[in-house]
């Protein structure tokens, strides 16, 4: 599929699958819900978690320059004061006198030449005025201004104000980065798209300093290497698309970006921004606080403010991504001629929530299901499967493609030796994608699933 139309079927189709299948639930769901946060349930969880862990691999294991902070959400206000977010970090709201509705001003379509409300059609519209998107709580018992802290809207800030700290522990030298994954929040003005703008979401952000003369380099393998990560998770490039933000839109400090953009089917949309930002957010930190947080280099003896190129992720935005990157429906056709539409979840198998599928024959027979069972468990810690012995196997393999389950493995008559000694010992293993069936011996089951998940 290529960067497609726009299709508001499609997406309800997987809003729809996300709820039946349990990989995300609205929140709070009995009272009513609350706009703009979202619960992941057993596959959503799954998948998520499997995301994370790959970018964390990639960009901290896999690495010998990269290393991982785990910030608290709330922190001291001055880092907001000092950030910029305190006086700037809003978006432009306007009303619409008519329907009443909150809308963001910068993302209004105009007709003849009149800004238009996009959920009524009316164009009696209030000015635009700034509207701050941290949410505002209060440490202690106290709550007066003395007391103010914000949720954190994005994780990158305490990777700054923790600079010096990691840099002294870790010993690391220039260019090296730090990475962070974790729950950032955003008083969304309209959140919308399901997921994709929710007032809730996690971030996986990376700070990569350097020496001043890298920064620009880095930018570009930066862009690079996060494209990758999207083909190493499953997501065609032909659904990827690069957006270089022209001087003119960049933040003031940042000295070249780009946002990695995906084909939702609500239109292309960003996924992650990359920004080389200078030596700003050091420096601001650096003055506000009166504490050195500079570099000191060895070989040319001088003592600099580093500066950083920052890829900045969204978990919830990426999963998805996979979500409707994955997203099919196929008529099949059965040996007896009879046709159905399949929905399958195309996962890669690195990011499926359920890796395999395991399933006796028939859930009456003691040995069938003893030998699945047996199965099951020799593979449980290494891998996420799924026991099944419930309704005809056809349906069980329906269950799970619409899971996006890669594997499914089958312990018939052939496997218990009970058809004689030819077969005895294996197992029949169902490919999601082609439908397609091999035996193999049970001993090479869990080499052959590891190979495939790595
Ligand atoms: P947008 O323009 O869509 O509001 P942004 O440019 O403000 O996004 P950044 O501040 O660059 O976003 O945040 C980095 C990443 O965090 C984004 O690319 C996105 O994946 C994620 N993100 C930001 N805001 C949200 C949100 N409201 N809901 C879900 N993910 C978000």
């Amino acid at each position: 599929m290529a960067l497609d139309k726009p299709s508001t079927e499609r997406m309800e189709r997987i809003v729809s699958l996300c709820k039946r299948r349990g990989f995300i639930f609205q929140t709070s769901e009995i009272y009513g819900g609350l706009n703009g946060f979202w619960d992941y349930g057993p596959l959503g969880t799954e998948l998520k978690r499997n995301l994370k862990e790959l970018w964390w691999r990639r960009m901290v294991r896999e690495r010998d320059d990269v290393v991982g902070l785990d910030g608290a959400i709330l922190m001291n206000r001055q880092v907001w004061v000092a950030s910029g977010h305190e006086a700037t970090f809003s978006d432009p709201m306007v009303d619409c006198r008519n329907c009443k509705s909150r809308l963001r001003g910068d993302q209004l379509a105009k007709k003849n030449g009149q800004r238009q409300c996009p959920v009524c059609g009316g164009t009696d519209l209030t000015e635009p005025r700034a509207f701050n998107l941290m949410f505002k709580t209060y440490v202690g018992a106290t709550e007066d201004e003395s007391t103010v802290s914000y949720l954190r809207p994005e994780t990158a800030q305490a990777i700054f104000v923790q600079f010096k700290n990691v840099l002294e522990t870790s010993r690391q030298k220039l260019p090296f980065g730090i990475a962070q994954i974790g729950k950032a929040f955003r008083n969304e003005i309209n959140p919308r798209n399901f997921t994709f703008r929710s007032r809730e979401f996690e971030q996986m952000e990376l700070e990569y300093f350097c020496r001043p003369e890298q920064g620009l380099e880095l930018l570009e393998y930066w862009l690079k290497e996060r494209l990758k990560f999207y083909e190493d998770v499953g997501i065609a490039s032909d659904l990827l698309h690069v957006h270089k933000i022209p001087p003119e839109e960049r933040a003031h400090y940042s000295k070249g970006t780009y946002d990695i953009e995906f084909a939702f089917p609500f239109g292309v949309q960003e996924l992650e921004g990359i920004a080389y930002r200078s030596d700003f957010d050091l420096t601001q930190h650096q003055n506000a606080s009166g504490k050195s947080l500079d570099y000191f280099d060895e070989d040319s003896k001088q003592r600099f403010v580093p500066h950083v190129v920052e890829p900045s992720a969204g978990v919830d935005r990426t999963v998805l991504a996979l979500l409707c990157a994955g997203y099919d429906e196929e008529v099949v056709t059965d040996e007896k001629g009879k046709s159905e539409t399949r929905t399958v979840l195309r996962f890669h198998p690195r990011v499926a929530p359920i890796k395999c599928g395991i399933f006796p024959l028939l859930k009456n027979n003691e040995r069938l299901v003893r030998q699945a069972r047996d199965i099951a468990d020799s593979l449980r810690s290494e891998m996420m499967v799924f026991y099944d012995e419930a309704g005809a196997i056809g349906r069980r393999y329906r269950r799970q493609d619409e899971a996006g389950t890669p594997f499914c493995v089958t312990v018939d008559f052939d496997t218990i030796g009970e058809n004689g000694p030819a077969n005895k010992d294996t197992v029949t293993v169902r490919y999601r994608d082609s439908m397609k069936q091999d035996r193999i011996p049970i001993a090479e089951l869990s080499d052959m699933l590891r190979e495939k998940i790595r």
